[in-house]
């Protein structure tokens, strides 16, 4: 054996034995800075000689008799190792829907989804319906985009072009979701090694079978088994763990986190909030269309077949809206001309002038939802409260209002002095609040307009005093994890609250 005295040479390609390596995508170098990552024989990536490693452990005799479904084509594995090889691509060959897949339970033996899972919507439901299609003595061979970087799972909620059309950059909590979606079932945690530089792949093994899961630890000796719990944690699920609720697409949630269209990004020119830091202004435009979700997704919840922006500003959630339900019927409505003539001539909306005094709104159409983030938190008490008496007034039988409020989180900011906002001095209105009352501390030269705090009990004896109104959602610094959410439905007329008698 000869002294290195310069790194080893690499072993060849364990997909194709090729020896020479090139740059990869945009002429990229492979983690380590030095090694080429691309195969030039047969074009494979470290991910794919490293998925390929883990095949070579776990393949054995029952491979020639293994029925093998995959989405998407990667050289992960040769179909020519197995009786039947049966590729799915997305907008190709046999695109089936990894969050419905349209094949009966234990279809296969072996099911490879590797880098798709974040490109769809509902994870949840193609993790489920993974393992609901593999044969309980079979196994689900998973990887996607690494998960080792960050703790927690950054979720957009939409195919953002900019992060390859994915949904979520995965973190070290999909653990959690293995556990909540799959529980009792074997999962394992596997590493695969590229050969040719060295660098590394996670990836997930999964089976229903106890038998299985002694296999793939036998054959895979570094593959580390997750908690997913116990199968009899959650009766109501256990009759068939593997079988998956399919997903009705028309729910509201569903569309709301798969928008038929994508949001426009179109500015007004002088939306300063948006030209400043346009990556956050789209995340706290979807976040709204996460509360207003979870506010919405009631029994016998419909999409909204008509949506008022109230306080749109430039639309930094009527964008949201307008492609979570392009087919609404859509009003925006703000005290500035010229946003509300931006907002209606771009999302395809009607205009609506307020003036600044809600003493003057008159609202005579009627809507299933009502979104309006962050006005009351500038308004006095006696004008939140018509505001609210507004849309309480605004709303369909079962239409749903979401709004946003100041809460004890703000509170504790403005006192601490971790935010300005924009107001010197909130003592009074910090004071109030801390006394249960509603507090405000106008801007500078306003009397009408500056920082609210809106204490909770405030909001519910608001709700309590209209027997018409069912309080929903009372969510502290659920939008953006800052404001309160606060969303009221209104009650269909044949089941009036029983009123309050004490
Ligand atoms: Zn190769």
């Amino acid at each position: 054996m000869t002294k290195a005295t310069k790194a080893p040479a690499t072993k060849p390609c364990n997909i194709c034995d090729g020896k020479d390596l090139g740059p990869g995508p945009g002429g990229r170098m492979s983690y380590d800075g030095v090694s080429s990552p691309r195969c030039t024989a047969c074009q494979s990536l470290e991910r794919h000689r490293a998925f390929r490693s883990v095949f070579n452990q776990l393949k054995d005799h029952s491979f020639k008799n293994a029925k093998v479904l995959q989405f998407s084509t990667d050289r992960s594995n040769d179909a020519r190792w197995f009786s039947s090889h049966e590729i799915s691509e997305y907008e190709g060959d046999n695109p089936l829907d990894l969050q419905n897949i349209d094949r009966p339970n234990e279809s296969y033996d072996i099911v490879v989804c590797n880098h798709v899972i974040e490109h769809v919507a509902d994870d949840r439901a193609a993790m489920r319906e993974l393992v609901r299609t593999a044969k309980d003595s079979g196994f689900v061979f998973l990887s996607f985009p690494d998960p080792l970087r960050l703790d927690k799972t950054n979720e957009w909620g939409y195919p953002d072009d900019t992060q390859h059309g994915h949904y979520r950059l995965y973190g070290k909590d999909v653990r959690q979701k293995f556990k909540e979606e799959l529980p009792g079932v074997h999962v394992f945690a596997v590493t695969g090694t590229d050969p040719c530089t060295g660098s590394t792949e996670g990836l997930w093994l999964i089976t229903a079978s106890d038998k299985r899961a002694e296999w793939i630890q036998q054959q895979v000796p570094n593959a580390q088994r997750i908690d997913t719990g116990n199968k009899d944690q959650n009766p109501s699920e256990r009759t068939n763990p593997t079988k998956a609720t399919i997903k009705n697409p028309s729910t509201i949630m569903g569309r709301l986190l798969s928008p038929p269209a994508k949001p426009s990004r179109e500015l007004a020119p002088n939306d300063n909030m948006g030209a400043s830091n346009l990556d956050r202004y789209f995340t706290v435009g979807r976040d709204a269309m996460r509360v207003i979700g979870s506010a919405i997704n009631r029994p016998g919840a419909q999409i909204p077949e008509s949506v008022l922006d109230f306080a749109c500003g430039w639309g930094r959630v009527a964008r949201h809206l307008r492609a979570s339900f392009p087919d609404a019927q859509m009003v925006c409505a703000d005290v500035w001309k010229d946003a509300v003539d931006f907002t209606s001539k771009a999302f395809d909306a009607e205009p609506m002038q307020l003036s600044t005094d809600p003493n003057e709104y008159e609202i005579t159409t009627k809507f299933d939802l009502i979104w309006c983030g962050s006005l009351i938190t500038h308004l006095p008490e006696d004008r939140a409260r018509r505001v609210i008496d507004m849309f309480a007034n605004a709303l369909n039988p079962n239409g749903v209002a979401v709004f946003t409020t100041h809460g004890r989180s703000v509170r504790h900011r403005k006192a601490n002095n971790i935010y300005s906002y924009s107001v010197d001095d909130a003592s009074t209105a910090i004071e109030s609040f801390d006394n249960n009352k509603y507090g405000f501390a106008p801007y500078k030269g306003e009397t009408n307009y500056g920082f609210s705090l809106t204490p909770m009990n405030w909001i519910v004896n608001e709700i309590l005093q209209r027997p018409d109104m069912t309080q929903v959602q009372y969510s502290e610094r659920a939008w953006d994890d800052h404001q309160d959410v606060v969303a009221i439905q209104r009650r269909s007329t044949t089941e009036p609250h029983r009123p309050i008698t004490t």
